[in-house]
This record gives structure tokens, C-alpha cells and sequence, in this order.
């Protein structure tokens, strides 16, 4: 097969960023990006964007250690190049405070972000309402610009981008070889996935740009992470939540926890409010699936899933679907020259 057709559906980070990886591990391949939304109008126009691990119950540590390494060394170079401002991606250092130290001291991924050690008691002086805290420093996807940076590279890499909601993976059979499916939360729908649910969030964005540290309460619930144009203000976890709508009350809240915090925010100016579903599962659904119709057969890669995490492991799994996808196109292969026998 000289130039498989593959169409990846979803155009959030997963998507674009799968697809980048497709077209430059596989570069025979045509790739067709179709999605519902673009950027602005995704998830991941919403998240924070910080390269801070969650945990995914149902994946090996070792493997999400992996899709982290892997994505902070991609990020970290074009951190350091001249891309890097129009890419969004920067360095950001901070703490994350607990209130009692945690179980674990020595996250699975402080070999990989930078200068990772334990507060001294004078930094711990700055947030008197905590004990104990994790000095570091990470990276930061500006969320917007990063995804236009994508999307940039996939049309300089002869990738077409079309709007198209797609009701099932079969309206693409015959149209393409192999489909990707990178839809996030609307994979729910799409392939009738009940195992993957919303965790609702609100955050804010507002502009202080004297705050440079980012800040990260241990238990995930409240931070504050500075981005190059707004600061992102968080935040909230409401499972199974699919309510698009920002709530005045959670504003307040998150405000005031954010200030109580860092109490220079109290002067921060244009507040903007976002809420965005994130795409949970117990782990990230990478796999390869053949499915079949009346004798017909359709090759798909899953890749949706991401939680709360997407950015911190986006080109780990991107990584995977596309060898996944070279399977895919080495059982084709396979298929055709023995149909020639
Ligand atoms: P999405 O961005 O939702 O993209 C899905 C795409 O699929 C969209 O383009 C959609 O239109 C398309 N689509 C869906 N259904 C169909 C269909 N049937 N046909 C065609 N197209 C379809 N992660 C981090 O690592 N660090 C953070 O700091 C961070 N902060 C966050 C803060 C908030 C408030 C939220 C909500 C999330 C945060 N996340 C963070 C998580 C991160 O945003 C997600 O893991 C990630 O954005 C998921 O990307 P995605 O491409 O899978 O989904």
C-alpha cells in the first residue's frame, strides 16, 4: 500500500498532536484531521496546560512515566529554541504545598522535571498554612497558542483539516485505511464508551503579571499557574458534570482560595472564566481495534481518555498511536499480498 489514508477524528491536543506524530514517524501516510471543533472551542483550549503528572488508576506507573519523559524532553527542546514563543511553551518554577506531608515525598516523576527537592523552612515562611511542600521547575503549555502551533506544523506537513462531526466510525470505511480516534469526551458518544465520564472544571484567567511562580495545593484542588499572556486560576473537579455554564459561586470560591494563597492576586485585573469537561477514564484507552460489519472490516486506534493529564503525557501516547497505526498498516499490508496469492 503505497500512501495509507488516515483520518483522525478530534482536533483537541490528542488529535493534533497524534496526527503531528503520524505524519512524521510514517511520512507515507495522507492524513485527514476531521473534527467537530477547532481551537478555541475545545477542552484543551481551557486547561492550564502544566506538565504536572496526574495518576491514572489503570496504567503501570512506568508507563506513565514514560509518556511523561517522553513529552517533557519534546516540550523542553522547543522550550529552548526560537519556536518557543510562538509555540507557547515555557519554564515555569514553584511550589506545591501540603498541608501534611504527603505519603509519597518523591513523586515517580521528580527525576524528570527539574531541581525537584524539598522546601527549605524559610520558602515554607510564604504559605503559613502549610507544612510541608515540593520546590520545582516544569513546563507550561500557553494552551491556545500551542494548539495553533500544531496545527500549523500539520498543514506545513500536508495535513487537511476539515470540520465534520462524526455520528460513527463507519461513515469513514472505504473513505480512509485506518481511523484514529482522538475524540475526548465525545468518544462517549462516538463509540459508546460508558467506562469514560466528564470531570467538570472551572478556572479563571486573569492578568497579574507580577505573579511568576506557580503555586499548587498537594491535593490538586486549588493553583495558580502563570502563563505568558494571563495567569490560570483554579479550580474545580466535579465528577460526571457535564454542565458547559461558568457558576458565579465557584468564581468567588476559586478566587478566594486562590488569593488566600497569594494574596497579590486580590489585585489581578480582566477576569475571564472558562469550564471545560475533562475526558476521564481509570486509563487512557491506547489500543488497536478491528471492527467488523457484514464481512467488512474497519482498523482503528483508540487514543482518548487523558483526564486531567493530557498535556503532561500528550506525545507519550501520540507516540504510541502512531506505532500502533504502523501495526495497523503492516497488517493491511500483510492482507493485500496475501490477497494476491
Ligand atoms: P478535547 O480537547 O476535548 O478534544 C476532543 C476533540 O474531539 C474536539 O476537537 C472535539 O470537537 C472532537 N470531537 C468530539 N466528538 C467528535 C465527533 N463525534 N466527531 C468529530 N469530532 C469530535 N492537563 C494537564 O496535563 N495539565 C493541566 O494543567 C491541565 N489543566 C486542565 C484544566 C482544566 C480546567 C481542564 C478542563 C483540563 C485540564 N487538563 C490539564 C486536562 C487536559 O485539558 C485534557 O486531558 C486534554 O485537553 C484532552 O484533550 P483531548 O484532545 O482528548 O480532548
Amino acid at each position: 500500500m503505497a500512501s495509507p489514508r488516515v483520518a483522525v477524528v478530534g482536533a483537541g491536543l490528542v488529535g493534533l498532536s497524534t496526527a503531528l506524530r503520524i505524519t512524521e514517524a510514517l511520512p507515507s501516510c495522507r492524513v485527514t484531521i476531521l473534527s467537530e471543533q477547532f481551537s478555541p472551542n475545545t477542552t484543551s483550549d481551557v486547561a492550564a496546560g502544566m506538565l504536572i503528572p496526574h495518576t491514572y488508576p489503570g496504567t503501570p506507573i512506568h508507563v506513565q512515566k514514560q509518556w511523561f519523559k517522553e513529552t517533557f524532553t519534546y516540550l523542553f527542546a522547543i522550550s529552548s529554541s526560537a519556536e518557543a514563543p510562538e509555540a507557547g511553551i515555557h519554564l515555569v518554577s514553584g511550589w506545591q504545598v501540603f498541608k501534611n506531608p504527603p505519603k509519597d515525598e518523591v513523586p515517580f516523576w521528580s527525576d524528570v522535571v527539574l531541581g525537584f527537592r524539598s522546601m527549605s523552612e524559610a520558602e515554607l515562611q510564604k504559605f503559613p498554612q502549610h507544612k510541608y511542600g515540593q520546590a520545582f521547575t516544569t513546563l507550561k503549555c500557553d494552551c491556545p497558542p500551542y494548539l495553533l502551533w500544531l496545527e500549523n506544523r500539520l498543514k506545513a506537513n500536508g495535513v487537511h483539516l476539515h470540520t465534520r462531526k462524526v455520528a460513527d466510525l463507519w461513515e469513514l470505511h472505504g473513505e480512509y485505511d485506518i481511523v484514529v480516534n482522538c475524540a475526548g469526551i465525545g468518544a462517549r458518544q462516538l463509540v459508546g464508551d460508558q467506562q469514560l465520564f466528564p470531570v467538570r472544571g472551572q478556572v479563571l484567567k486573569v492578568h497579574a503579571p507580577w505573579v511568576k511562580n506557580f503555586v499548587r495545593d498537594g491535593d490538586g484542588s486549588t493553583y495558580i499557574y502563570p502563563g505568558v499572556h494571563s495567569i490560570t486560576l483554579g479550580g474545580t473537579r466535579e465528577k460526571d458534570s457535564w454542565h458547559l455554564s461558568p457558576d458565579s459561586g465557584t468564581t468567588k470560591d476559586i478566587f478566594d482560595r486562590c488569593c488566600s494563597l497569594e494574596p497579590s492576586l486580590q489585585r489581578a485585573q480582566d477576569i475571564r472564566v472558562k469550564v471545560g469537561l475533562r475526558p476521564s477514564r481509570s486509563h487512557v484507552r491506547l489500543q488497536r481495534e478491528v471492527l467488523s460489519r457484514g464481512g467488512a472490516k474497519l482498523l482503528v486506534v483508540h487514543n482518548y481518555g487523558h483526564g486531567a493529564g493530557g498535556f503532561s503525557v500528550h506525545r507519550g501516547t501520540a507516540e504510541e498511536a502512531a506505532r500502533l497505526v504502523a501495526e495497523c498498516i503492516a497488517a493491511l499490508q500483510g492482507s493485500l499480498s496475501r490477497a494476491k496469492l
